[in-house]
Order: C-alpha cells, then sequence, then structure tokens
C-alpha cells in the first residue's frame, strides 16, 4: 500500500494520508471502504452484481420480465463476489435475487392469470 495515488487528481500520496496534499480531497472513507469486502456502495468490477441490482429495481415497473434476468445475473453475481473478494457486489446481488425473483414471479403470475382470463372470456 505504499503506492497510494488520489482518486480525484492522480498525484502520488504519503502513505497513509488521510487527505490529498494536493487536491484536499479527503478519503478517508474511501479507505474504510477498501478493507470492508462487503461495505463497498457501487461494485464497479462486479459488472453482474451492478446490473442485477438495476434490474431488481426496475422490476418494480409491470410489463417487462426484467425481474428474472435480475435474478439470474443476481446468482452470477454472487459467484463472481465469492471468486473475487475484492471486487464486492453481495449486497447488490441480493437485491437483484431477492427483489428481482420476488416481482418477475409477481408479474410472471399476473400475466399469465390476465393471459388465462382473456382466453377463458
Ligand atoms: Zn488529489
Amino acid at each position: 500500500m505504499s503506492d497510494a495515488y488520489c482518486p480525484g487528481c492522480g498525484k502520488p500520496l504519503p502513505p497513509g494520508a488521510a487527505y490529498c496534499v494536493h487536491c484536499g480531497r479527503s478519503f478517508r472513507d474511501q479507505a474504510a471502504d477498501d478493507r470492508d469486502a462487503t461495505g463497498g456502495i457501487i461494485p464497479y468490477k462486479n459488472s453482474s452484481a451492478l446490473i442485477a441490482y438495476y434490474c431488481g429495481v426496475f422490476a418494480v415497473i409491470p410489463c417487462f420480465p426484467i425481474g428474472l434476468a435480475g435474478l439470474v445475473l443476481g446468482i452470477k453475481g454472487l459467484r463472481h463476489a465469492k471468486e473475487h473478494p475484492a471486487s464486492k457486489g453481495q449486497v447488490h446481488s441480493w437485491i437483484g435475487i431477492v427483489v428481482g425473483g420476488l416481482f418477475g414471479l409477481v408479474w410472471l403470475v399476473v400475466t399469465g392469470m390476465m393471459a388465462f382470463a382473456m382466453l377463458s372470456s
């Protein structure tokens, strides 16, 4: 961890610096995030988990079976997070799995019932 660079301006930092001497940016929180494998806000390195999260979020909107994509990508993201703990994304994956799976199933049932009602009328 001797070769640290400022995420704001890209200039080299003295080891253990709490803020950048060049641009004044504080990155104490950033350092805490790097230590905590599950505390990442956005898992940039785990795209499956990130897409699963957005699928889960957008799965609440009916008319699109995106929730099932969130479920599949969430499982993928969870596997990726297990193999590469540094890439994070467990929380995002679980949101994709739980929310995406739940709403994906709900809209699937609703669509199926609507189709059934249309066919039987
Ligand atoms: Zn800087």
